[in-house]
């Protein structure tokens, strides 16, 4: 039977997180929950594997709310703020409960840019189902000739006269497409504008005749992102979400809650830092003591980073989230490749030579290591972000910001 949360969530943190506990305590299947409580990775792996229990539990997940706890209650949230979100996040990642890394897109961007972009009916249509991981969702913003310039990107909607969308072009980069049920999709609707405003946002259905993604295979040698080709794609007006040309304002919604969501976790404890200092002491590594230094100074970078995540989810309050999300998206990712790095001294041995089929953890955590520097926009970029929003410095030359993008010199 499902327990639900009371309606009155504690005030207190510490309350809440331990009404949190209990309630996964009460709900979670017998099996997983004992699974947690032995520290049993591979069994709660194996649970979390098998597609129809994971999908029952998102189900009651959802119901209660606790996916997506900073939205609001009449849309399946619990309207809590960002930093008493992150206590429910913290509970949930502590008994293997949370949501897949893949839902990030969907959880993350798709709900908080409906929340503010999307008429009632489109709220009533998508949130719900969001909110309970019944459906998968991609970002179909990147294209071959708009990746940091994403205002660039040159993949063409034109309106019918049934007022139907037609769209054709190329995206890539998008993870997950090829399994998502939904994409937020960039395009350009009006070429004699600059390049910023005639931009329309809509939220297009994968299933659509036209729409052809097709793995790319990464260096981790695993294929979750994808190029998509948009052939013909009729996109009825009901799925554009916000204003006609307005698109970019509706995309910085997304690209805020995307820095801001790649900072690393917003709980302070246990991370990958904490991982690798135990692989130290198993290995004996942990005995040279330039290493030692190395290894914790990468600690204390992450316990900080944790720290100011917290902080600064405290600072916004129910707001969102603003430039200065980069900063930590930006630390996030230098301590990434440094960790990655680390990883490979403490076992150089297991990182030369491999066996195909069974990576050692530090050679998956190298080839990763660049993710968070490029997804999500690149470190580079961030450093301008908060060079102009953040310090106030000049922006960016763009001798071209006003000029229409069909006369633009560049491609
Ligand atoms: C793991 C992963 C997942 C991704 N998932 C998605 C997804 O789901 N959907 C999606 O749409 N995209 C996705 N991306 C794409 C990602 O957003 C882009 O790769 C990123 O924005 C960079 O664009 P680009 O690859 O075109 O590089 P470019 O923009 O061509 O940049 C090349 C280099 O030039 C530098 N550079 C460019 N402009 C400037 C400047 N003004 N100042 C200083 N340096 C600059 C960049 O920092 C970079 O080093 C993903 C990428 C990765 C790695």
């Amino acid at each position: 039977m499902t327990v639900t949360l009371p309606v009155e969530l504690p005030a207190d943190d510490a309350e809440l997180a331990d009404a949190v506990a209990s309630w996964l305590r009460q709900n979670l299947p017998a099996d997983w929950l004992a699974a947690v409580e032995a520290g049993d990775r591979a069994t709660v792996e194996r649970i979390r594997a098998d597609r129809d229990r994971a999908a029952a539990w998102f189900d009651v997940l959802g119901e209660a709310g606790l996916a997506t706890p900073t939205w609001p209650r009449e849309h399946g949230g619990l309207g809590l703020t960002a930093d008493r979100a992150s206590i429910v996040s913290e509970q949930l990642v502590r008994y293997s409960a949370e949501r897949p890394n893949q839902d990030f897109v969907g959880l993350a961007l798709a709900g908080p840019t409906i929340l503010e972009w999307g008429t009632d009916e489109q709220k009533a249509a998508r949130l719900p189902a969001l909110a309970r991981g019944r459906e998968l969702w991609c970002q179909l913003f990147s294209e071959p000739g708009a990746g940091s310039d994403l205002a660039a990107l040159s993949t063409r909607a034109v309106q019918q006269e049934d007022g139907n969308w037609l769209v054709n072009g190329q995206k890539v980069w998008n993870s997950y497409a090829h399994l998502a049920d939904f994409g937020l999709l960039m395009t350009r609707t009006d070429p004699a504008a600059p390049k910023h405003r005639g931009i329309t946002y809509f939220l297009l259905d994968m299933r659509t005749p036209g729409v052809e993604p097709r793995p790319l295979k990464q260096m981790t040698g695993d294929a979750e992102f994808n190029e998509t080709f948009l052939t013909d794609v009729v996109i009825p007006d009901s799925a554009r979400l916000g204003p006609v040309n307005q698109g970019w304002a509706v995309a910085i919604t997304t690209l805020m809650q995307e820095r801001n969501g790649l900072s690393g976790r917003p709980a302070v404890g246990p991370g990958a830092s904490d991982a690798l200092v135990a692989r130290a002491v198993a290995t004996g590594a942990w005995r040279d003591p330039l290493l030692r230094d190395r290894l914790v100074s990468a600690f204390v970078e992450e316990r900080s980073l944790q720290m100011t995540t917290i902080r600064s989810f405290v600072a916004a309050g129910s707001g969102a989230p603003t430039a200065e999300g980069s900063i930590r998206k930006l630390a996030h990712a230098t301590l990434s490749e440094k960790l990655g790095v680390l990883g490979t001294e403490l076992e150089p041995d297991g990182a030369i030579a491999w066996d195909a089929h069974e990576r050692p953890a530090a050679v998956e955590q190298f080839l990763a290591m660049k993710t968070y520097s490029i997804a999500g926009g690149t470190s580079e970029i961030q450093r301008n972000i908060i060079a102009e929003r953040v310090l106030g410095l000049p922006k960016d030359p763009d001798p071209e910001r006003h000029t229409p993008f069909q006369e633009r010199s560049r491609g």
